[in-house]
């Protein structure tokens, strides 16, 4: 499972107190993926190494992936309240796994992008926003996306379910190649890419 805590403040309690102590996990449903806020005490008691579910949720208005995600503050709301969600730079040539449309998570590389050079956006204040990914599999694609939908890779078990078989092949490709990269160095899986730009 994947959590993410917000900072606990002083602010005036009446503006920040629905945040605090809570913690944000993600549904690992492929075709849900919504954030949740829970008590961190019930994120703790969770085995982190299993996946989580909007069923386990204990709080019962928001315990089924048919309910919209809603709460999940803007960036400008989070603002507001003097609160900020930090994601954690991962290095660039990283193995991750990416969520992107209706695809289930997916293996890739961060690359920098042929065109800028650049391999993640980051705000005024030095947060990442977007990353640049290499999908692998075949064929290899590429596209810039928020820093939300992606985590670091960790191997994948079984198929995901649902799986559109126009997919299957190229997940299969996908997690061989994972599966090779995940002992090769950052600078040896970038040599991997085939989005390079000019320079590299
Ligand atoms: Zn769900």
């Amino acid at each position: 499972m994947e959590g993410m805590n917000l900072p606990d403040l002083n602010a005036a309690e009446n503006e920040t107190s629905y945040y605090l102590d809570k913690t944000w996990v993600q549904c690992e449903s492929p075709a849900c993926m919504k954030w949740r806020l829970i008590p961190r005490r019930e994120f703790e008691g969770c085995d982190r190494d299993q996946p989580w579910y909007c069923h386990m949720n204990q709080d019962p208005l928001f315990s089924h992936c048919s309910v919209p995600e809603g709460l999940f503050p803007k960036i400008s709301q989070l603002q507001e309240f003097g609160l900020t969600l930090i994601y954690s730079k991962i290095p660039v040539g990283s193995l991750v796994l990416v969520k992107a449309g209706r695809w289930p998570w997916w293996p890739a590389v961060l690359s920098p992008d042929p065109v800028s050079a650049e391999y993640m956006e980051e705000d005024s204040e030095g947060d990442v926003l977007k990353y640049h990914v290499e999908f692998l599999g075949c064929p290899h694609s590429r596209l810039w996306t928020s820093a939300r939908a992606v985590q670091l890779y960790r191997a994948v078990a079984a198929e995901p379910k649902n799986l559109k078989v126009s997919l299957k092949k190229s997940y299969k490709v996908a997690l061989e190649e994972a599966a090779k990269m995940e002992r090769a160095t950052c600078e040896e899986r970038l040599q991997l890419c085939l989005f390079k730009p000019q320079e590299f």
